[in-house]
């Protein structure tokens, strides 16, 4: 799940992004993608902008993935739909960019990637890029570790693993310590296993909830455990074990003592005793 004000952030780094994508082939379409072009409202104009734009990214987000992760994976084994509607909102300004759900598990797994309209008509210049890479991580990590003895995926790792796949993670937690830094605010730093949800620590922390402690945690454990470390903690999912179960062996640290180095680790980077990852 991505937030609109976390994502505002980077509306800036858009016209480069525009500038790269023009000179960068495209990748083709992944296997087992659909989009659904069925769209009846008053916004047809948008729909259609904002689909070409999804549609354009898709291909150049399912390789930075499978790249970023090490994995040699051709495609998706499990269908995904891709839906541009316009979300229900309870406030003003739009929370919700975009999220994946996941129907039925192991071989009936199917997913629906879907964008908010309401957020692009409020945002039109957002980068979709960044986004849609995100919401891949999660296609991707979910169409791996579909099998039927894959072990659960903790959220917190889920998200961390989605915001570091690129710039994402690292340029919400650069505006995070600035802004503490600036600001003088108490540090409150989210345990792991917290519920996923940016509201959590209201004014204390910064407009990004948990997931910069989400993503340093992934920073951590690439860290610790080498360059193999994601593929291999993959794998070990597909097999059923645990990432407590997996720990030890591959960052040999046991969960708590992980928690804790983590939970140093983020306070040394929040006070600039360690460069931001
Ligand atoms: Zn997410």
């Amino acid at each position: 799940m991505r937030d609109v004000r976390a994502v505002a952030a980077f509306a800036a780094l858009l016209s480069v992004g525009q500038c790269a994508e023009a000179v960068t082939p495209v990748p083709r379409q992944p296997t087992n993608i659909t989009y659904d072009n069925d769209y009846d409202n008053f916004y047809q104009e948008a729909f259609h902008a904002l689909m070409a734009r999804v549609r354009a990214a898709v291909p150049r987000a399912y390789q930075t993935v499978t790249r970023s992760w090490g994995l040699e994976y051709p495609g998706l084994t499990h269908p995904l739909t891709v839906q541009i509607k316009e979300l229900s909102s309870d406030t003003l300004v739009r929370q919700k960019v975009a999220y994946v759900q996941a129907q039925g598990m192991g071989n009936d797994l199917r997913q629906v990637m879907v964008f908010d309209l309401g957020a692009y008509l409020q945002f039109p210049q957002e980068n979709i890029d960044e986004i849609v890479t995100h919401e891949m991580g999660h296609v991707v990590l979910q169409d791996v570790e579909s099998g039927p003895h894959t072990a659960p995926i903790p959220s917190w790792l889920n998200e961390g693993l989605a915001q570091s796949i690129d710039q994402e993670g690292k340029e919400r937690l650069e505006k995070d310590v600035e802004s503490i830094r600036r600001t003088g605010a108490p540090l409150v730093l989210c345990k792991l296993d917290e519920p996923v949800d940016e509201f959590s620590h209201g004014p204390f922390n910064t407009n990004s909830g948990c997931y910069p402690e989400f993503y340093l945690a992934v920073q951590r454990l690439k860290q610790l455990g080498g360059p193999r470390f994601i593929p291999d903690l993959m794998a070990g999912l597909r097999e059923g074990r645990s990432l407590e179960e997996q720990l030890p062996s591959l960052v040999k640290m046991d969960w708590d003592d992980f928690q804790r180095d983590v939970r140093h680790y983020s306070e040394d980077v929040f006070n600039g005793r360690q460069a931001i990852p």
